[in-house]
């Protein structure tokens, strides 16, 4: 066993016991008794050569990461390829945690893959049904082959174009708690959708019943503001620690801003008790590109960004999530700050995410390699506002649970 010993890194030792074993019995017994063949290796998967951002661990350096066993068993600078069944090339490229994106609609069986392809491994789909469909998207997200979670819209009929709680008789409390009892697995937390389009009047109202069904659940409520009847300031009163905004470079009327160039003191005040704020990128009604900048100018950056994710998005606006992140980068977020997002800050919105938006020895191995290029790319706000960024991140792979998938 001492050579076994000998084979194993001292990052490999940091592992949980469950990993160390495995890593042991399937690798490196197996390279101690048989060399150089591929069954051998230390590691079943090397993403090598890229530039490593895990902003979990305020790491940003070129480096290699070796995978074994569906989890990450090493970060180091250089891992020479025959200790790897296979490697994966990101030369020239970042290497991240596996994208979180918190806010998308999840429609269709195909929409958790197309995202996976675009270095999504988690998303959350941010109510687009209610408590009468909800049994429809949690079959989506558990055959998809990344990790779909599910928040049930406060109205049972889900996003109707009526407006989902105009007749506020569908926020129906005990529907939804049981909605969320019969899914305690996939279903997170409750949305609530408050534009005036959608709940007319009756945001505040809204929100006390998306309140009753959450708090004796211990789970996050998300809403959708923008436009909405009642101010910021009388919607976040009604929000505990760990809820969500999205949109929150939303448009007049009603916003987070104090029209003085800075953010309403109600709104830092919600952020110092645990608010969470996350942009949802959408197609209308979301952002321009004022605001967005005001946003960034003022100091009140995102905890999350998260795209919106539709199918009409997908053709313009959003296209994909690394497109959308490359927004911040163009109003002149650090890239680092823009990957922890998208990762760190993502994972730490939802309990069911713990362990995750991190490349820490002993993580679930999700990693998504993206391309960051130069050159001259056009960016659309919500309201046809076109700018030009200097550089866009492009996904180049997805590694879920230590196989690369795309
Ligand atoms: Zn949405």
């Amino acid at each position: 066993m001492g050579g076994t010993l000998s084979i194993l890194s001292y990052d490999a030792r940091m592992l949980t016991r469950r990993a160390f074993l495995h890593t042991a019995v399937t690798g490196g017994v197996a390279a101690a008794a048989t060399g150089r063949s591929s069954s051998a290796a230390e590691f079943d998967l090397v993403v090598k050569g890229g530039r490593v951002i895990d902003p979990s661990r305020r790491f940003d350096a070129v480096a290699d990461v070796g995978i074994t066993g569906g989890r990450i068993a090493a970060v180091r600078p250089s891992i020479p390829a025959s200790a790897a069944a296979e490697v994966l090339d990101a030369s020239g490229a970042l290497v991240t945690p596996g994208l979180i994106d918190v806010h998308t609609h999840v429609r269709s069986a195909e929409m958790p893959s197309i995202c996976l392809s675009q270095g999504v491994t988690s998303l959350v789909d941010a109510g687009s049904r209610g408590a009468d469909q909800i049994d429809s998207v949690v079959a989506f997200a558990k055959q998809a082959p990344n990790r779909v979670r599910v928040l049930v819209n406060l109205s049972r009929a889900g996003v109707i174009d009526e407006g989902d709680l105009m007749d506020l008789s569908r926020a129906d409390v005990a529907l939804a708690r049981d909605a969320i009892l019969r899914h305690r697995d996939v279903v997170i937390g409750v949305k609530a959708r408050l534009s005036r389009n959608v709940a007319g009047e009756q945001d505040l109202e809204a929100l006390r019943r998306a309140q009753a069904i959450t708090r004796p659940l211990g789970l996050p409520v998300m809403i959708h503001v923008g436009q909405t009847f009642s101010t910021i300031p009388q919607l976040l009163a009604l929000l505990k620690p760990g809820d969500i905004v999205t949109h929150m470079y939303a448009f007049p009327p009603n916003t987070i801003f104090d029209g003085k160039g800075g953010v309403l003191p109600e709104v830092m005040a919600a952020r110092r008790r645990g608010i969470r704020f996350d942009v949802g990128n959408g197609r209308i009604g979301h952002f321009t590109w004022d605001t967005m900048a005001d946003g960034v100018k003022a100091g009140f950056l995102p905890d999350t960004i998260s795209s919106d994710w539709t199918d009409a998005g997908r053709a313009e606006h959003v296209v994909d999530f690394p497109n959308v992140l490359s927004k911040l980068l163009m109003l002149g977020v650090p890239l680092p700050q823009v990957v922890a997002m998208a990762t760190s800050n993502a994972a730490a919105m939802f309990p069911a995410f713990k362990g995750l938006g991190t490349l820490r020895v002993g993580a679930p191995a999700d990693v998504t390699v993206l391309e960051l290029r130069q050159g001259s790319f056009e960016f659309i706000d919500n309201v046809g506002g076109k700018r030009t960024g200097r550089q866009r991140l492009f996904p180049r792979a997805s590694v879920m649970g230590g196989k690369r998938v795309s």
